[in-house]
């Protein structure tokens, strides 16, 4: 049986890789060995993207250039406080997941619906951006299983969403190549700024090519600053 079917949070934590890096930028090459590597790296993927939190995960984010992505818009997330044991007069935060349906594609092709729609869509690989994207609102998505079966997916609202800001990591685009060149510049240069702070925090030497990994409760900052700002619709993909 698959680790799909009553899937448990099980893997390693995979470091995502923050733009403008590379592995970012480069069109992914199609899957051919549907073997246990293959599959440890998808249940590794899902696990790193339950932890982040995200709703998506393309291969490239996770320094992999191969074409497979990870999705689950159904998952559901509760806060659980309580008093610490050694001190109940600070308070523990943690987060209870549950309604898993995790989703593996390999080797997708996409074909999109005629009508279009606009969504605020925030990135593992580009902290603090949260930005309008236009994109199908229905597709349909011909994609391999993680034993090499043929299968189809036809998808609407933010799965097929989703689909698409994926789809697009593999051909090495994110979501500030869809903006004006204004605007993904001003992102760029703000990423890059991040980016060198976070290094600088981390005591580590910067160079051109710099590669940094948010921390966890970086991005539970993010978060809820973008809860704050949108309504709390906003998640990353
Ligand atoms: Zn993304």
């Amino acid at each position: 049986m698959s680790f799909l079917e009553n899937y448990q949070q099980k893997g390693e934590l995979l470091k995502v890789y923050t733009y403008p890096h590379p592995v970012l930028s480069k069109k992914s090459l199609p899957v051919t060995n549907f073997d246990e590597r293959l599959k440890k790296l998808a249940q590794d993927m899902l696990y790193t993207m339950y932890k982040a939190p995200g709703i998506g995960l393309a291969a490239p984010q996770i320094g992999e250039n191969i074409r497979m992505f990870v999705i689950d818009v159904e998952f559901e997330r509760k806060k659980i406080s309580r008093p610490r044991i050694d001190n109940p007069e600070l308070i523990e935060v943690s987060y209870h997941l549950s309604n898993f349906h995790p989703r593996v594609f390999i080797n997708p092709k996409i074909t999109r619906g005629p009508e279009l729609v606009k969504c605020k869509e925030g990135c593992l690989s580009l902290p603090g951006v949260y930005e309008e994207v236009e994109r199908a609102a229905t597709v349909t998505v011909e994609y391999h299983d993680l034993d090499g079966n043929l299968c189809e997916l036809s998808a609407e609202e933010l799965l097929a969403i989703c689909i698409q800001h994926e789809n697009d990591h593999l051909d090495g685009v994110v979501i500030i190549d869809h903006l004006s060149f204004l605007k993904k510049n001003f992102h760029k240069k703000k990423l890059i700024k991040r980016q060198k702070l976070t290094a600088a925090q981390n005591g580590r030497y910067l160079d051109g090519n710099n590669e940094c990994n948010d921390d966890d409760e970086d991005d539970e900052d993010e978060n809820e600053n973008a809860a704050a700002e949108g309504g709390g619709n906003e998640r990353k993909i």
